[in-house]
C-alpha cells in the first residue's frame, strides 16, 4: 500500500503542486532488518539509541543486536518512566546523548518521536525511528507535539529520515493503541469530507489525488477492523501503513486538511481542558475516534434541514464576540487566550464575510450534501463498528461530565483558521441548537 504513496511522489500533479517526501520507510515483517544496510548507507560511526522501559523491552534487543553485528559504537539512554513531551523529557534525550554521535535511534511512538524530531533538528544528526505501535499519525509529520511551559504548542522539527514499522515489533502494542490507530484513521472521513467543504465555500486548496490516498488507506484499515482485537498481522500492517499514509498526506499537501477536522479539535479540546484542570483524557485515537462519531451523527442532522438566510443573519447578528470569549475562558482557562487572540487575524465572525459565506452556503447547499453523501459513513455503520471493539462513542465514556459537552463541540471551531462542522454550523445559525444534541 505504500506503493501507492510513492506513485505521486515528485511527480508534477493535477492539482498544480509537486508533492515530495523524502523519509524512507520500511514496513512489514522482519522490517527492522534494513537497519543494518540504513546504517551502512549513513555511514554512521557512533550511534545514540532512546526508549523508555517498555518500549525498550519490546525493540530493544533486535536494535542492539544489529548494532553489535555492524560492529558500530553507540550509548543507550533508557527513560525509567514514560516521558513527557515538555523540558524534562527533551532534556534528558540531549543530556544523554553524545556530541559526537551521528545517528539517533529513537524506539517508541508518539511522545518518544516526537523528542526525537525535536533532538535530531536541532543537532543535525540523521534519525531513525523504530516504531513500537500503530497507535496515531504522526510518525512522518514534520512537527512535534511538545508542551513548553505548560503549554501544548506545536514545533516545527523534522520527519524522521527512516521510519521502520516491522510487524513483529508492532504487533506487541497493547490492543487499546491500535484501537487509538483506527480512531486516528477513522478522523480522516470527517477531514476529507471538511477539507472538500471548505474547498467548495472558501476556496482553499485541495488535492484529489491526496484525498484518494487517504480513502485507500482508511477503507483498508476499516477491512482489517475484525481482526484488530486479535492483533493479526494484517491488521498491524493496514493500520501502521494507514497512519503513515496519513501524515505522508500532510507533507504532500502542506496543510494537515488531509488528515485531520473538527473530531480532532473536538479532542484538542480534551487535552487542553485536562492540562489546565486536570480533568480526564485518553490516547489521541480514542479521542479522535468519539469526536469523529459526534461529526458523523451531527453531519446526518445535516440531511434534514434547509439552510435560511434569515435564521443565518439573525443568529450571526445577536453573536457577541466578547460574551463568547468569556465562555472561553470559563471553559478552558489560560489555554483560551491563544485561541481567543486569533480572530483578530481570523475574522471569522465579520458579519458581512459571513452574509456572503451564508449566500454561497445556500446556494451550493445541495453539493455540500453530495460530498457528505460521498465521504461519510452512515453513522449506524459507524455503530457497528465501535460496538465491536468497544470504541467509546462519548466523551462521557472517558470521563467528560456531560453538562460540558455543547460548551466543548462550539469552542471546536477556534482553535484553528480551518473551515470545519461548527463553522458552518455557526454560519446557517444552528450552531446552538445542533451543539445541545452532543451525548
Ligand atoms: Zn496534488
Ligand atoms: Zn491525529
Amino acid at each position: 500500500m505504500l506503493n501507492l504513496m510513492k506513485k505521486i511522489n515528485n511527480v508534477p500533479c493535477s492539482c498544480g503542486k509537486t508533492h515530495s517526501f523524502d523519509s524512507e520507510v520500511y514496513a512489514g515483517r522482519g522490517a527492522i532488518n534494513k537497519l543494518s544496510d540504513v546504517l551502512l548507507g549513513f555511514g554512521s560511526r557512533k550511534v545514540y539509541v532512546f526508549a523508555d522501559k517498555n518500549t525498550y523491552a519490546v525493540g530493544g534487543e533486535a536494535v542492539t543486536n544489529i548494532l553489535e553485528s555492524s560492529e558500530i559504537a553507540y550509548s543507550t539512554f533508557i527513560y525509567d518512566e514514560s516521558p513527557k513531551p515538555d523540558e524534562k523529557g527533551l532534556g534528558s534525550a540531549v543530556i544523554h546523548c553524545p556530541a559526537d554521535a551521528d545517528t539517533v535511534i529513537a524506539i517508541g511512538s508518539g511522545v518518544i518521536n516526537d523528542i526525537g524530531k525535536m533532538l535530531t533538528a536541532l543537532g543535525n544528526k540523521k534519525y531513525i525511528i523504530v516504531a513500537t505501535a500503530p497507535s496515531m499519525d504522526g510518525y512522518a509529520s514534520t512537527s512535534s507535539s511538545m508542551c513548553r511551559d505548560g503549554l501544548k504548542v506545536s514545533l516545527s522539527s523534522k520527519s524522521a529520515d527512516v521510519i521502520i514499522g516491522d510487524t513483529d515489533i508492532l504487533k506487541t502494542a497493547p490492543v487499546k493503541m491500535m484501537i487509538s490507530g483506527l480512531g486516528d484513521m477513522l478522523a480522516k472521513y470527517v477531514s476529507i469530507c471538511e477539507w472538500r467543504i471548505s474547498n467548495l465555500l472558501t476556496g482553499e486548496y485541495y488535492c484529489e489525488n491526496i484525498a484518494e490516498l487517504i480513502r485507500v488507506a482508511l477503507r483498508n484499515c476499516v477491512k482489517v477492523s475484525d481482526s484488530i482485537l486479535s492483533r493479526s498481522d494484517e491488521a498491524v500492517a493496514a493500520l501502521f501503513d494507514g497512519l503513515t499514509i496519513g501524515s505522508v498526506a500532510m507533507n504532500y499537501a502542506g496543510i494537515s486538511r488531509p488528515a485531520s477536522g473538527a473530531e480532532h479539535y473536538i479532542s484538542h479540546i480534551i487535552d487542553m481542558r485536562s492540562e489546565e484542570f486536570g480533568t480526564p483524557a485518553d490516547l489521541h485515537g480514542i479521542q479522535c475516534a468519539i469526536g469523529t462519531y459526534i461529526a458523523t451523527k451531527l453531519y446526518e442532522k445535516l440531511y434534514s434541514i434547509t439552510p435560511d438566510f434569515e435564521r443565518g443573519t439573525s443568529y450571526a447578528r445577536d453573536f457577541d464576540f466578547a460574551d463568547w470569549s468569556e465562555h472561553l475562558r470559563t471553559l478552558l482557562g489560560s489555554g483560551a487566550e491563544s485561541m481567543i487572540a486569533l480572530e483578530a487575524k481570523e475574522k471569522k465572525y465579520d458579519k458581512e464575510a459571513h452574509r456572503e459565506r451564508l449566500k454561497l452556503i445556500i446556494e451550493k447547499w445541495n453539493d455540500i450534501l453530495k460530498i457528505m453523501k460521498e465521504e461519510l459513513p452512515e453513522i449506524s455503520e459507524l455503530d457497528k463498528l465501535y460496538d465491536k471493539l468497544s470504541i467509546p462513542k462519548s466523551p462521557t465514556e472517558i470521563g467528560t461530565e456531560a453538562a460540558l459537552l455543547p460548551e466543548i463541540f462550539k469552542a471546536s471551531k477556534d482553535i484553528r483558521d480551518k473551515y470545519v462542522l461548527p463553522r458552518l454550523l455557526w454560519d446557517i445559525g444552528l450552531l446552538d441548537e445542533f451543539a445541545k444534541t452532543v451525548e
